[in-house]
């Protein structure tokens, strides 16, 4: 064999195994734009597996944002942003972004996974002791690496304890305290306790890095996210990062926070400095849907009502409904396989929801993992609880 397919059979090997534990994963193509239906396959699927909570990545305005953009500031931004690539539509968003959220400063990344690198690690480095919910999403557990590899310690708490989390922070003698977690944990739905959090962040003197990528569109007065949801204030110890490519329904995200915090993560965050600006046209099709989200009642409105009617319809069915008041409803099956099969039923009956496995979740909790969105008629979530009727 030569060296070149030795070293594709180590990887081959490793997929093999994969497959055989039922892990293998797929893709499927859509033929259609992300909304309440899918095409896949020439077959329409009704759709509970994106995190489109309030239906706008088809929305016309702001597709029609982006393509006005797209002709008046062309098709990419051609650099990083402190080198040439931030242009006025990005500034202006940063600014849009800032006084919605209440926060002095706002900074815009492409993507969340990247927001996400450039807050932990930049903050906590050699000296600095970092907090995290066991349950925090793949993108802070990564952040949390590079932190460690910076030099900080590194700690994490079983999800939402606090009584665990203030033993370690009251053990801790770094100079530098940072905690970290989700706000709408991404598998479960349920919510971080952050009022709790914030207390402690302010006792032991710590910074709270707060992960709204669910919350943020959703919750809260105006679709403002888990700080409004909680009543809690845009305090300069808080680093808010939310994504714009769920509820929002475009791409990217943003951090906000004081404005020393957000021209440090300018200065030094690597994941923004070192990768080229978005497109200017994401930043025109956010601003509208911005404007969307913040005026947007009415769809939070028929978005909790369909996760109401979900509930209250998988109430009597065998499978555990974790208590979730969010757009996102988990529905336990415990077995792998059982898990797999079921949603390949679902699948079947024109129902596409995602069974969630292990690694993602841990052992024995496989799930389906429901997600509502204001485009789902009543009429949408009935045919899912009556397929789920049938099955139980
Ligand atoms: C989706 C998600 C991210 C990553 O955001 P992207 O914009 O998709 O990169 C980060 N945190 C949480 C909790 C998420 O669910």
């Amino acid at each position: 064999m030569t060296q070149p397919d030795r070293l594709n059979a180590e990887l081959a090997a490793v997929m093999h195994e994969l497959a055989a534990a039922g892990l293998t994963r797929r893709r499927r193509v859509l033929e259609s734009p992300c909304g309440r239906l899918a095409a896949v396959d020439g077959k329409k699927v009704l759709n509970f597996a994106s995190n489109d909570y309030l239906g706008l990545a088809g929305n016309r305005e702001i597709a029609q944002a982006m393509a006005d953009g797209a002709l008046l500031w062309g098709a990419g931004s051609g650099a990083s942003h402190l080198v040439s690539g931030h242009l006025t539509p990005h500034e202006t968003l940063e600014q849009e972004i800032a006084a919605f959220s209440g926060f002095p400063r706002a900074l815009t990344f492409s993507t969340g996974y990247l927001a996400n690198l450039a807050v932990t690690p930049t903050l906590a480095g050699r000296g600095a002791a970092v907090f995290a919910d066991k349950l925090n999403h793949a993108s802070l557990i990564d952040a949390m690496q590079l932190a460690k590899a910076n030099g900080a310690d590194v700690q994490r708490y079983p999800h939402n304890d606090m009584a665990a989390l203030e033993k370690m922070l009251a053990a801790s003698s770094a100079a530098t305290k940072v905690i970290v977690t989700d706000a709408v944990f991404s598998m479960d739905g349920d919510l971080a306790p952050l009022p709790l959090l914030f207390a402690l962040a302010e006792r032991y003197d710590a910074w709270l890095v707060i992960d709204d990528a669910h919350g943020f569109g959703v919750l809260g007065a105006q679709g403002k996210g888990c700080l409004a949801h909680f009543n809690l204030p845009a305090a300069p110890r808080i680093l808010l990062m939310g994504t714009l490519g769920k509820a929002a329904g475009v791409g990217g995200a943003f951090v906000a926070g004081s404005a020393t915090a957000i021209e440090y993560l300018l200065q030094k965050g690597r994941s923004y400095i070192f990768t080229t600006a978005a497109p200017p046209a994401i930043a025109c099709a956010l601003r509208k849907s911005l404007e969307i989200i913040r005026n947007g009642d009415a769809l939070r409105t028929s978005l909790f009502a369909r996760i109401a009617q979900l509930r209250d319809g998988l109430a009597g069915l065998p499978w555990q409904l974790l208590p979730s008041p969010t757009a996102i409803q988990p529905l336990i099956v415990g077995d792998n396989e059982a898990a797999l099969k079921l949603a390949n039923a679902l699948w079947e009956r024109g129902l596409w929801v995602p069974a969630i496995r292990p690694p993602t979740v841990p052992k024995g909790t496989a799930r389906l993992r429901i997600s509502v969105s204001a485009a789902h008629s009543e009429a949408d979530i009935a045919a899912l609880l009556g397929a789920l009727k049938e099955l139980a």
